[in-house]
Parts: C-alpha cells; sequence; structure tokens
C-alpha cells in the first residue's frame, strides 16, 4: 500500500493525468513566468548604468535610456504577473471541478456496504482536501519550481556577471546560515504538527457538543465539557507560543547575517572605489540582485517541505478513487423482468461482519399482496428489507424475483422496479416538487400533484408559503414527521413500482397525522407487492401474510387467523404483549 503511494509515484500521476490536458496553458504560463524572472533580474542588472550612467559619468542620454527601459521592465513584469495569475487559476479551478466530479461519481458506485463502514463527515472532509493537495502539486511543480528558481538562477547570473569575486565570497559564506535554518525549520515542523493536532481536538470537541448539545444539557454535562475542552485550548495556546518563540528566531539570525555579509561588501565595495576608483555601478547592481535573490531563495527552501505536504494530502484521493466499488453487476447480467412481482428468499444468511444476522431465511411474498414481517426489534426485519435492492448481497441462498435471482440481473433494472419508503423520510435539499419527482425524474407536474393527493398531502403542501415550490430538506422549511412521511409515499406513488418496500414509523405520530399516514399507505399498497415491517396493529392484521421473525429466524409464517391459533406461538404472545399494552 505505501510503496504504491510514494511521493515519486503520487506527482508523476498527477503530472500524468494532468500535464497533457493543460500543457498548452502551462505553456503559456511559464512564458509569463519567465518574463517575471527575467525582467526582475534585468531591473537588477540596469542599476550598473543607473548608477554608473547619471550619477557617475553624468551622461544625460543613458538616463534616458536607462528610465524608458526600466519603465518597459516594469510594465512587461505587470503583464506577465497578471497573465500567470489568471492562467494558473483557472487551471487550479478546473482541477478542483475535475477531481470533485470523479470523487462524486466514485462516491455513487460505492456500495452501501462501504458507507457502512465509514464515517461520512470524514470522507467528505479527506476529499476536500486531497483536492486541495493535487491543486498545490501543479501549483507548486510550476509555480515555485519554474518562477522561483528562474528569478533565483538569473539573479545570480547578474551577480556574477557585475561581481564574480564578491559572489564567490557570499557563496562560501552562506552554508553556517543554511544549516541554522534547517535546524530550526525541523523543530517548527515537529511543534506545528503537535499545534494542528491540538486545533484538530478543539474543533471535533466543539462539534460533537453542538451535535450531542440535548444530551449535554440533559445531562448536565456542560462542567465536565468545559473543563476538557478549557483544557485543550490552554495546551493549544502553550504550543502556538511554542511555535512563535522558535520561527521568530529565524529572523534575528538572518538579520546579524545578512548585516554582516552586506558590511563587509559595503566596505570592499567601498574601499575599491575610494584607493582604485572603480565605478559603484557594478556593486550597486550586485547588491540589488543580492537582496532580490533573497526572496525566491526562502521558497526554494521551503519546497521540498510544500511538495511533501502536498503529495500527502492528494494520496488520499487516490487511494479513495482506487478502491474497487466492491458491488459491481455480473458481466453476463440481465435485466429484471417483473411479471407477478413474487419475491423468494430462499435459504438466506446474511452477516454484516461475522455474527449472522439472518439463518436460513426461507418465504415467498405473493405477487401483487401485502406480506407484514413482524418480530422483536434487532430480530432482522430492517436486514431483509435491505438484502432486496441489494444493498449487501446474501453469504448464502438466494433472492429470487419472479423465478429471476437478483445476483444475476443489473442493480439498475432490479432497483427501477422497487419503490422504498423509509422510517425516516428523507428530504433533500430542494423543492416539495423536486423531492417527490425523485421517485422518477421523467414524472410530469400533473403525476406528481396526483402522487401527493393520493399520498394525502396535496392539502398540507398547498398550504405552504409557496406551495409545491417551497424548499424543504436543509435550509429549508421543517415538517411535521407525518407530513415528511406522507411527501416520501408520494415519492414511492410517484414511481409507479410493482414492489414496495416499507418500512412502517414506530415513531408516534398524533393520531390525525397517524390516520393520514395509514391511508396514504393503503393507497399506495394497491395492486403491489408488497413487503412491510410492520408496526401498528391494523398493519398486521390487514396483511395476506405474516412473517413472523426471530433472532434472524422465521420463526411462523401464516395469516392473522391462522397464526392467532397458534396458542404457544411468538405471535400469540406479541398480540398479548400488545393487548396489555393497550
Ligand atoms: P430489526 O429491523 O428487526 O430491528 P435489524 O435488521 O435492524 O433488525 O438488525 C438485525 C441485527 O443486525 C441487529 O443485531 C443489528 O445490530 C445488526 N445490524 C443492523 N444493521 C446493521 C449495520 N448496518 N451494520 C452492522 N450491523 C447491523
Amino acid at each position: 500500500m505505501k510503496e504504491k503511494y510514494s511521493t515519486a509515484t503520487v506527482i508523476k500521476r498527477v503530472l500524468a493525468e494532468n500535464a497533457r490536458e493543460y500543457a498548452g496553458r502551462y505553456l503559456l504560463a511559464v512564458a509569463c513566468l519567465a518574463t517575471l524572472s527575467l525582467s526582475t533580474a534585468f531591473t537588477a542588472w540596469i542599476m550598473k548604468w543607473v548608477v554608473n550612467g547619471a550619477f557617475v559619468d553624468r551622461r544625460p542620454d543613458l538616463v534616458w535610456a536607462t528610465c524608458i527601459a526600466i519603465f518597459f521592465a516594469f510594465f512587461l513584469r505587470g503583464l506577465a504577473n497578471y497573465g500567470q495569475a489568471v492562467i494558473l487559476s483557472k487551471i487550479s479551478n478546473n482541477i478542483s471541478a475535475r477531481y470533485q466530479m470523479l470523487a462524486y461519481s466514485h462516491l455513487m458506485s460505492c456500495s452501501v456496504e462501504y458507507f457502512n463502514q465509514i464515517r461520512s463527515g470524514q470522507i467528505v472532509s479527506r476529499i476536500n482536501y486531497s483536492i486541495l493537495g493535487v491543486r498545490n502539486i501543479m501549483n507548486i511543480a510550476v509555480t515555485s519550481s519554474v518562477r522561483d528558481i528562474l528569478t533565483f538562477l538569473s539573479l545570480i547570473g547578474v551577480m556574477f556577471l557585475q561581481e564574480p569575486l564578491l559572489t564567490l565570497s557570499v557563496f562560501i559564506g552562506s552554508p553556517p546560515l543554511i544549516f541554522g535554518l534547517r535546524y530550526l525549520s525541523k523543530r517548527i515542523r515537529s511543534a506545528t504538527r503537535d499545534a494542528v493536532q491540538t486545533g484538530g481536538h478543539i474543533f471535533s470537541a466543539m462539534q460533537e457538543t453542538m451535535q450531542g448539545i440535548s444530551v449535554v444539557k440533559a445531562f448536565t454535562m456542560e462542567n465536565a465539557l468545559e473543563k476538557k475542552v478549557g483544557d485543550l485550548i490552554e495546551t493549544a495556546e502553550r504550543r502556538n507560543n511554542r511555535i512563535v518563540r522558535i520561527s521568530e528566531r529565524t529572523a534575528p539570525l538572518i538579520e546579524i547575517f545578512a548585516g554582516l555579509v552586506v558590511a563587509s561588501i559595503v566596505a570592499f565595495a567601498a574601499y575599491r572605489s575610494i584607493y582604485y576608483d572603480v565605478p559603484p555601478g557594478g556593486f550597486m547592481s550586485f547588491l540589488t540582485a543580492l537582496l532580490l535573490a533573497y526572496d525566491p531563495a526562502k521558497r526554494i527552501a521551503r519546497l521540498p517541505t510544500q511538495l511533501q505536504n502536498a503529495v500527502t494530502s492528494a494520496e488520499m484521493i487516490y487511494e479513495f478513487l482506487d478502491m474497487e466499488p466492491r458491488q459491481l453487476d455480473k458481466p453476463e447480467a440481465k435485466p429484471l423482468i417483473v411479471t407477478q412481482g413474487q419475491i423468494e428468499f430462499r435459504n438466506v444468511t446474511f452477516g454484516y461482519g461475522n455474527d449472522k444476522v439472518l439463518r436460513d431465511i426461507n418465504f415467498i411474498a405473493e405477487g401483487g399482496k401485502a406480506t407484514a414481517l413482524i418480530g422483536p426489534s434487532g430480530a432482522g426485519k430492517s436486514t431483509i428489507i435491505t438484502l432486496i435492492p441489494r444493498f449487501f448481497d446474501p453469504e448464502a441462498g438466494c433472492i429470487l424475483i419472479d423465478g429471476q435471482d437478483i445476483a444475476g440481473v443489473t442493480k439498475q433494472s432490479l432497483r427501477e422496479q422497487l419503490a422504498y419508503v423509509s422510517q425516516q423520510a428523507y428530504m433533500f435539499a430542494g423543492t416539495i416538487r423536486d423531492n417527490i419527482r425523485y421517485g422518477r425524474p421523467e414524472a410530469t407536474d400533473a403525476e406528481v400533484e396526483q402522487a401527493a393527493r393520493l399520498a394525502f398531502a396535496h392539502d398540507f403542501i398547498l398550504a405552504q408559503s409557496e406551495g409545491y415550490e417551497t424548499q424543504v430538506g436543509e435550509n429549508g422549511v421543517t415538517l411535521s414527521g407525518g407530513q415528511r412521511q406522507r411527501l416520501s409515499i408520494a415519492r414511492a406513488l410517484v414511481r409507479n413500482a410493482p414492489i414496495l418496500l416499507l418500512d412502517e414509523a414506530t415513531s408516534a405520530l398524533d393520531s390525525e397525522s397517524e390516520a393520514s399516514v395509514q391511508r396514504a399507505l393503503d393507497h399506495v399498497m394497491i395492486g403491489r407487492t408488497v413487503i412491510v415491517i410492520a408496526h401498528r396493529l391494523s398493519t398486521i392484521r390487514s396483511a395476506d401474510k405474516i412473517i413472523v421473525v426471530q433472532q434472524g429466524r422465521v420463526l411462523q409464517v401464516g395469516n392473522h387467523e391462522s397464526l392467532s391459533k397458534e396458542e404457544d406461538g411468538l405471535y400469540a404472545r406479541l398480540q398479548n404483549i400488545g393487548k396489555e399494552a393497550v
């Protein structure tokens, strides 16, 4: 795993995936960056003529020429700077957009099993962070390497051209400074890592508190949490102070060194000028180049660290994209053809991990009829339902729809024949109309409204401020539990699929909502094969078939009359508990 994502392979892959596509634009950007570097070097170089021509030789003709040249150099710099910034930002934005799209499509193709194993918040932040990494690799590879290295080299060139001896002596003097800075930057890096970690802890502690605020308040955890987070905040403060102390040490170190260098070369140049009458232009040019080279040199020194950081975060997107979505259609998969809509579980065994949740399940849900799954909580009822759209595949046995094994049909065709109403009626950000239409994107407005009427949702939808165009989901209006359920029933009605999977809500609704939800369900169940996880007595009684599940096994099969007669059966016992509760 590690080898697959070594620094070199990640960089190579980023370049391979992006360099060719953007080659033309990068070339243009590089041309701009080269112009930028050369014009910087030119401004240093021309100092010689400024000083010697204007101040030593006092030649007015040279003054004009140099001033015009300086103006043009700056003019070019401005243009080149603008050009590179616009081109590179556009490329960066395009890279982000492409990888976001890639990541989103990949997410869609992942199996439900995968989402079962990960924390969704984590994956989203990792993807975003990682895309930033890819962007940075491309930027660092082009901007820093071309601009800084070229600027640095051309400035060194100017220095050598003007003052070869001085340049050599500066180079000989620099290694101790470089070592000093290296040592400090290592210490800063480890201190920064600590600080970032503590920052992350604080952030997640705050997030947790917000998400669980009702628990925090109900259990009066305020003081304990405040103490815990307070300690973290204090640690973070101490660590940040440590970073400042270390990093600010570089400044005096550099100042002292720079002072020494500048003072000695000024002394050398001044003596040379006084005793040997050497004009000062060359020296001024050299000094300008030396000062200008400082910034790019600093950035070049930081290049390896920056690149390493970018690679580390870019790695994650590749780890993610390379992960096989675990559930692919078989190559010979055919579309599912539904005639009766009969569903059969044949010796189905399944577990999420090692523990078996379903053991040897056998039953038939007749086409066009309602089959109710009942049993204590944790018995495996929801699991049975999730196997039908193939969110998970059984470990043993098979599930047949009208005689076709669903493992051998395309997932798309299978899911097109199913409508699912879950306990938690999930609303996506968008309008009420959009949310119903997710059931079948090509449904007309009239069909959407007809479904809403059948689901007893039409009236309350019209009562909203903007009717069907009212925003729901995140940042939208708040709907009651019963209203959301009726919308999700409308969504299932619009889908008009022959098979309906229904997880009846256990959460208490007020009796009026309960009645409307029940009537809506009655509508949606007509003429379809329904498998319902039933909690309400009325649903159980009216079901054509009842399957009693306990600890992952089918205990009893029958209907209300027949099962009530089996006096020792779980069904009768559950009924009695129900009666006592009432
Ligand atoms: P029921 O719907 O009858 O209450 P479930 O099918 O939800 O029962 O759960 C059956 C068993 O499977 C339980 O022990 C539950 O903890 C486990 N289980 C349910 N969903 C998952 C899941 N996504 N991942 C791991 N275990 C699960």
